[in-house]
């Protein structure tokens, strides 16, 4: 299923639950706005390439909207509405005042050369400079951007707007990004984890993991469960999947990536086929990678009790029933990686105050805010007797439709 027809079929069920009037439903359905634009830059070698940009601001009654983006070939409209949807639902699941959107260019970063890299993310700043700001959409990392992105948009924006350090989060430090941010989705996953865990009477340490994805969410979250006592038994990315049924050394296998080794050559594992990572026998299986990759497929054949949805709707609403069915405990991505957008806003609170927290506050607050937002869904779950993703759903609609309401519609 199409990621925005999945993220909107979760969204209805969700109202449906909340008994929403059809015409709010309808309403906080549809994006405030879609922008798409043509991104032409000159290649290093003289040539022109043309790529398209988007940005989608879906929604902005609690605040601001906030939302990363992405460089994947795969980016297209509807998949950048699903992702900016998620969003509004995901800041008001973590209680942050913003609201939803997300942005993207269909391009492989892999195959751009740094400067060609600056150049693109200049013309697409170039392109949506009047429609993002620290008051009305604030852009972060997401798949194939990083802090250096959002260094060249916040320089690009200051250009038109002035010095602006909150029109962007997940900068480098030295340009006011917060410490932390970098770990932060990980972070978050790992205390999602460790919530979900101790509520099933069990802990990080006494557990094995499969993760799929080394990037950023991949990488941060294996390196805090590990450091927890966790054993991550399996572990895959785009050049290949491995396995340790001791438990991977993962201090080494970061060493061994940092130097530009790929996954299937490190020494200390098994080279494992791919398709066989996500139905790995394990006790925590954290799809940390692209979407949809749960399906009707694979699902009858995952062996994990719990699934932490550290990717951005990793499981499709027919892998969703299949595996709710098997007994399979899963907790969504709209609570799981949020730990990202809680540290963004942890990093646009201090710019706008000109103050800088140090790392141990970030973390602390994002345990704090991670841990309130996981009591909030179990008690939507018992109110509305459902499970997980609809206790994450419900809680966020909820708030976003009363913020609606609030606000009202009178001309
Ligand atoms: N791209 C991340 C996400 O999907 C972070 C967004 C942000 O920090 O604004 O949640």
């Amino acid at each position: 299923m199409n990621a925005l027809a999945a993220t909107s079929r979760n969204f209805r069920q969700a109202a449906r639950l909340l008994g929403l009037d059809p015409k709010l439903e309808k309403s906080l359905l549809i994006p405030f706005r879609e922008i798409k634009v043509e991104c032409t830059i000159p290649k290093d070698d003289g040539t022109l390439a043309s790529f398209v940009g988007f940005r989608v601001q879906h929604d902005n009654s609690r605040g601001p909207m906030k939302g990363g983006i992405r460089y994947h070939p795969e980016v297209d409209p509807d998949e950048v509405n699903a992702l900016a949807q998620l969003m509004t639902w995901k800041t008001a699941v973590a209680a942050v005042p913003y609201g939803g959107a997300k942005g993207g260019i269909g391009c492989s970063p892999g195959e751009l050369s740094r400067s060609e890299l600056e150049r693109l993310t200049r013309v697409f700043t170039q392109k949506i400079h009047d429609l993002i700001g620290t008051h009305t959409d604030v852009p972060a990392p997401d798949m194939g951007t990083n802090s250096q992105t959002m260094a060249w948009i916040l320089d690009e924006y200051s250009k038109f707007h002035g010095h602006s350090p909150a029109v962007v989060t997940g900068k480098p430090i030295d340009l006011g990004g917060s410490l932390g941010r970098d770990a932060a989705t990980g972070r978050g996953v790992m205390y999602a984890t460790e919530a979900l865990l101790a509520e099933h009477g069990k802990s990080i340490s006494g557990s094995t993991f499969v993760i799929q994805g080394f990037g950023n969410v991949g990488s941060w979250a294996a390196q805090l469960i590990h450091e927890k006592g966790g054993k991550v038994i399996a572990l895959g990315d785009a050049t290949g999947s491995i396995r340790n049924k001791d438990g991977l050394d993962i201090p080494a296998l970061m060493k061994h990536r940092n130097e530009g080794g790929a996954l299937k050559d490190f020494h200390d594992a098994q080279v494992i086929d791919s398709a066989e990572l996500l139905v790995h026998q394990c006790d925590v299986l954290i799809p940390c990678a692209l979407g949809g990759v749960l399906n009707r497929e694979n699902a009858p054949h995952v062996k994990a009790k719990f699934i932490i949805e550290g990717a951005n709707h990793p499981t499709d609403p027919e892998a969703d029933e299949i595996l709710a069915k098997k007994g399979v405990t899963l907790l969504p991505d709209i609570y799981a990686n949020s730990g990202g957008v809680i540290v963004s806003y942890f990093e646009w609170v201090q710019n706008i105050q000109g103050f800088m927290w140090d790392e141990e506050k970030v973390n602390m607050e994002l345990h704090k805010y991670m841990n309130s937002a996981f009591d909030h869904i179990k008690a939507m779950c018992k109110s509305q007797d459902c499970n997980l993703r609809m206790g994450a759903f419900t809680l966020g609609v909820s708030r976003v439709a009363r913020a609606t309401l609030l606000r009202g519609w009178e001309a």
